[in-house]
């Protein structure tokens, strides 16, 4: 058990038909109670940080703590590289350990996408870790600041892009959007469904906080087997912690965060029936 690579995760998620959480994390609090959950819950994890969120926690020190808690754990664990924009970054995340990466060329023309992909496909292949991409737009943006329009995946594009490029996992955009969603989130299952006839690749779903429980298990009924979160952990967090102001210490605090962190992460392993599988 503790770090794993990702694909091996996925492809067991695959043959049991559930769905594994990716969490977000931005300090050793939420890598403490996001790992508890999973051992609490015998849970495989995944814990990422995407790249615009390195501003806020530098990659070379949360990255070594995030390979660490995870080489650890008594559950399966794998370290993933969210949203990766730069080949630099990307080469950091492996070097220091990551067990899988994310490029995002999702914003290019598929010809450019597809070109940009194969060239971190390439830079991965050494190093034996998880490569996944993105086809199709998802809304908004990872930390909040672009209010990107949803485009959903061609399905067409979507077969090319996984032959063309042998990636091992696929974002798509079928309504999902980053952060928090305006009105009621409307997900394209039919079109999910489509996507999943036609793709041999496990599904990837971003923008998971908001989505109620039925829709998640019917993503997760039409191939979606990894499934992004980071906004809901912010937000019970925050929540928690407004809660307990003023704080008496400062421990109470970072008690609180990791409290909060499992509950979420417990909240959502449950939802997507990743629970009792190690
Ligand atoms: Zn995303």
């Amino acid at each position: 058990m503790g770090l794993v690579e990702m694909k091996g995760i996925l492809q067991k998620a695959e043959q049991g038909q559930y769905g594994v959480g990716a969490f977000s994390v931005a300090n050793m609090e939420m890598v403490l109670g996001a790992i508890q959950a999973a051992e609490e819950l015998r849970s495989p994890l995944i814990i990422q940080i995407a790249e615009v969120r390195l501003s806020y926690s530098p990659l070379h020190l949360i990255g070594p703590m995030m390979v660490e808690a995870a080489r650890e754990a008594t559950v399966p664990v794998a370290v993933h590289f969210d949203h990766g924009l730069t080949r630099e970054k990307i080469k950091q995340a492996l070097d220091i350990g990551f067990t899988s990466v994310m490029f995002d060329g999702s914003h290019f023309p598929l010809k450019e996408n597809i070109k940009r992909t194969k060239q971190i496909v390439e830079l991965v292949k050494p190093f034996g870790a998880t490569v996944e991409a993105e086809i199709g737009q998802v809304g908004g943006s990872e930390d909040g600041t672009v209010d990107t329009e949803v485009s959903l995946t061609d399905i067409e594009e979507a077969k090319q892009f996984a032959m063309e490029t042998q990636v091992d996992a696929l974002a798509i955009a079928i309504g999902n959007a980053h952060g928090i969603y305006k009105g009621k989130p409307c997900l394209q299952l039919d079109h999910l469904e489509a996507i999943h006839e036609q793709v041999d690749l496990p599904l990837v779903l971003h923008g998971g906080s908001g989505i109620d429980p039925h829709d998640f298990k019917k993503c997760i009924q039409h191939g979606i087997r990894k499934i992004n979160v980071a906004t809901a952990t912010f937000n019970q967090v925050i929540h928690q912690v407004n809660k307990e102001t003023p704080y008496r210490d400062y421990f109470s605090h970072h008690r609180d965060v990791i409290m909060a962190t499992t509950e979420n992460v417990k909240h959502h392993i449950k939802i997507f029936g990743s629970d009792y599988k190690v």
